[in-house]
């Protein structure tokens, strides 16, 4: 078949099964396949590619069509500027999580190699893109699933952070726990869903694992561990994402140990990220 052919075939098979953004979406898992550029597409529409990756190519449509997450079906998903390998037993990364990243940097300008811990990195989306945009930095990601650890491991390297240190460890434990220096900031995006909405979500998303997305009865026990065992012993400034609806009672929790705390809104008018800078 033609790249056009099959393109086409895809998109009927992807727009039978409502996937809304069926032709993009159909040319995305094409280019990945076929490993080629989108101009490649436009200017050889009538070119036979191989023919080995037709097969390939269907059954990652196929599995699209079943509701699978493009980003787990492409194998990588774009962050902050940079390619982060998915897949599998990691939390996607979201456009919204690159607010938090924009804060970070904003407030670490006036610092010189600082340190930087991020918290249930997962992919390392927010602690490897502070790295990368600070090269003077120290970043610390910290970890617990070993399946997230795996992409956690394959970024770092693929994205040559030589000052990201990656820590396998549960944050429950607190910062006494960890052999680490002091940080300057610490970052998060932890799991924030209430226990008993997870069944309720939206089909996609259940494919991610439950540990990423779980947050406990109301969602907030990540913030919690956040601020009485992370945020009592280190003097340094706190940034989180953080569920619809749930920034105030951060807030809260936080101004026990920051002066000022405020609340970031998306581009959705969500509220949500909480940061606590100025320390009692
Ligand atoms: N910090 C990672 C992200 O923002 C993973 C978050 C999580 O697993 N809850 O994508």
């Amino acid at each position: 078949m033609t790249v056009s052919e099959l393109l086409k075939k895809g998109t009927d098979l992807l727009e039978k099964q409502k996937i809304e953004n069926a032709r993009n979406e159909a040319r995305w898992i094409f280019e990945t396949v076929f490993e080629c550029s989108r101009e490649y597409i436009i200017f050889n529409a009538d070119d036979i590619p191989d023919t080995d990756k037709e097969p390939v190519f269907m059954e990652k449509i196929v599995q699209r069509a079943n509701g699978y997450p493009l980003q787990y079906v492409i194998g990588s998903w774009d962050f902050y500027g940079e390619t982060f390998r998915v897949g599998e037993g990691v939390l996607i990364p979201r456009p919204e999580t690159e607010l938090l990243v924009d804060f970070a940097l904003d407030y670490l300008k006036s610092k010189n190699n600082p340190v930087v811990f991020d918290l249930c990195s997962g992919t390392g989306c927010i602690g490897l893109s502070v790295a990368k945009e600070r090269p003077d930095s120290k970043v610390y990601l910290f970890e617990k699933s070993s399946d997230a650890l795996k992409y956690l491991n394959e970024n770092k390297n693929f994205l040559m952070c030589d000052n990201a240190e990656i820590i396998h460890g549960d944050i429950f434990k607190g910062f006494s726990a960890f052999d680490v220096p002091m940080p300057d900031l610490i970052l998060s995006n932890p799991p924030y869903i209430e226990s008993d909405e997870i069944p309720a979500l939206q089909s996609e998303v259940l494919f991610e694992p439950s540990m990423a997305l779980d947050g406990g009865k109301d969602g907030l026990d990540f913030y919690r561990a956040i601020a009485d065992l992370w945020l009592n012993e280190c003097r340094c400034a706190v940034a989180v994402e953080c569920g619809e609806g749930q920034a105030n009672s951060i807030k809260t929790l936080f101004s026990d140990v920051c002066a000022r705390t405020d609340i970031i809104t998306d581009f959705n008018g969500i509220e949500r990220v909480v940061t606590g800078t100025e320390r009692i």
